[in-house]
C-alpha cells in the first residue's frame, strides 16, 4: 500500500526521523577512554526525565519486563511480601513474575477500567502493623485498560499509615509522556523501556532507583547475575557498562533526551494531555465509551469499549488492511471488546487526526451507526481552541 503506515499501537511508538539518524552510527569501542563522554551525561538526563536528584539512572539492554525483575531481585529475598493491585493485563503478568520468582505476592483484584484503590490500600496497609509487605508493586499507567493511578496518592497513604515499604513503580508507558516525579512521591524504583514515551526502539530498560533501595541491594537474597544492580553501580561509576551496549541505541537515547528536555517536560505532559484529550471527545462523539472508569483516563492510551454486539478485533483489522493504521488490539480479558488508540511520543494535532479519521473509517466500515465525521470534527474543534 502506498504511503506510511501510521503506527498509533501503545508502544513501540514512532521513533522521530532525528533519532533514527542519530542511531545510524558506526560501532565503536565501549572500553575506549571516550566511551564515558557518552554515557556518564546519559544516565545523568535520564535522571532529569525520572525527576530524580537523590536517586541512580540505569540502563539495561532490555526490556520494561526486565525492569519490573531487576526491581524485585536486587532487593527483595525470596518470601518476602509483595502487594499488588491487579486491574489489567501489565499488573497481572508483574504480579505473576513475582510469583515465579519466589515472592509471596498479594493480589487484590480491582475492575478493569479502575487503578489503585487508594483507601483500600490505606486500610490494608494500616492493618500491616508488622510492616510484613516489604514492596508496594504500583502500575502507574495500565497500558492495556488505558488506566492512570494516582502515585503522588499511593505516597500519602504510606506515609500516613508510617509504612516503610518499598514503592516500586511501573511506568513503561507513563514516564516521559505524562506527569511522573521519583522523589517527590518517593518512588523507590521507577521502571520503564525505551519504546513508549521515549520514542526509540525497543531493547533498552530504563531505571532509577532511590538510595533506600539501592541499599537493599546489600541484603537482599534473591539470585541475580545479569540484572544485577551492582555490576551496573560498579561500571557506571566510571562511565562503563558490565557487558556490551547497543552503541546505536545510546546515540538514539541521547537525541531522545535532547529532544524531550529541549521540548521541556512540562511541555511533553502538556502535549500529551490535549493528544488524548481530543481523541476523548472523538470517542464521545462516536458515542462510545473508555474503557477507563471517571478520574483513571490515561494521556497515553485511550482503551475503547465497542457495544456488545461487535468486535474490536474486526475495527482492528479494517483499520490495518484498508487504511494502513495500526491500533491497538484488546488484551487477555478484553480482547474483542477494546481497541486502543496509543497517544504517545512523537506526535501532533494533524498526525492524531489522522489517526482518529482512520479510526472513523473502520467504525463506519464495521457497522457502527455514528455520523462521519463526527469524531474528527470534535477533535479538531478542541485542537484548534487550545492550540
Ligand atoms: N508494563 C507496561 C505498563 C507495559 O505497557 C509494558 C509493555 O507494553 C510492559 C510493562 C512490558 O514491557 P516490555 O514489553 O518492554 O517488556
Amino acid at each position: 500500500m502506498a504511503g506510511r503506515n501510521h503506527l498509533y499501537i501503545p508502544g513501540p511508538t514512532n521513533v522521530p526521523q532525528a533519532v533514527l539518524n542519530a542511531m545510524n552510527v558506526a560501532m565503536e569501542d565501549h572500553r575506549s577512554p571516550i566511551f564515558p563522554n557518552l554515557f556518564k551525561p546519559l544516565l545523568a538526563d535520564l535522571k532529569k526525565v525520572f525527576k530524580t536528584e537523590n536517586g541512580q539512572a540505569f540502563i539495561f539492554p532490555a526490556t520494561g519486563t526486565a525492569g519490573w525483575e531487576i526491581a524485585l531481585t536486587n532487593t527483595l529475598s525470596p518470601g518476602d511480601k509483595v502487594l499488588i493491585y491487579r486491574f489489567g493485563q501489565f499488573s497481572h503478568l508483574w504480579a505473576a513474575m513475582a510469583k515465579r520468582l519466589g515472592f509471596e505476592v498479594e493480589i487484590h483484584e480491582e475492575p478493569w477500567g479502575c487503578g489503585i484503590p487508594l483507601d483500600k490500600l490505606a486500610q490494608r496497609l494500616q492493618a500491616d502493623s508488622e510492616h510484613q509487605i516489604k514492596a508496594i508493586l504500583a502500575t502507574h499507567n495500565e497500558t492495556s485498560t488505558g488506566v492512570t493511578s494516582d502515585i503522588g496518592g499511593v505516597r500519602k497513604v504510606m506515609d500516613a499509615a508510617g509504612h516503610p515499604a518499598l514503592l516500586y513503580v511501573d511506568g513503561v508507558s507513563s514516564i516521559a509522556s505524562i506527569d511522573f516525579r521519583m522523589d517527590e512521591w518517593g518512588v523507590d524504583g521507577a521502571i520503564s523501556g525505551s519504546q513508549k514515551g521515549f520514542m526509540l526502539p525497543a531493547g533498552a530498560a530504563l531505571v532509577a532507583f532511590s538510595q533506600k533501595a539501592l541499599q537493599a541491594t546489600e541484603t537482599a537474597k534473591s539470585m541475580r547475575c545479569f540484572l544485577d544492580l551492582r555490576d551496573q553501580m560498579a561500571n557506571n561509576k566510571d562511565g562503563y557498562t558490565p557487558y556490551t551496549p547497543s552503541i546505536p541505541m545510546l546515540y538514539g537515547l541521547r537525541k531522545a533526551l535532547d529532544l524531550l528536555l529541549t521540548e521541556g517536560l512540562e511541555n511533553v505532559y502538556a502535549r500529551h494531555y490535549r493528544l488524548a484529550e481530543g481523541t476523548r471527545r472523538a470517542i464521545a462523539a462516536w458515542g462510545l465509551k473508555l474503557c477507563a472508569q471517571p478520574g483513571f483516563e490515561s494521556n497515553t492510551v485511550s482503551a475503547i469499549l465497542v457495544p456488545a454486539d461487535k468486535d474490536a478485533r474486526h475495527v482492528i483489522a479494517t483499520a490495518f488492511q484498508k487504511y494502513n493504521l495500526s491500533l491497538g488490539s484488546g488484551l487477555s480479558e478484553v480482547a474483542g471488546k477494546v481497541f486502543r488508540i496509543g497517544h504517545m511520543g512523537d506526535m501532533n494535532d494533524v498526525s492524531m487526526l489522522g489517526a482518529i479519521a482512520g479510526t472513523e473509517m473502520a467504525l463506519l466500515d464495521n457497522g457502527f451507526e455514528i455520523q462521519a465525521g463526527s469524531g474528527v470534527a470534535a477533535a479538531l474543534e478542541y485542537y484548534r481552541q487550545t492550540a
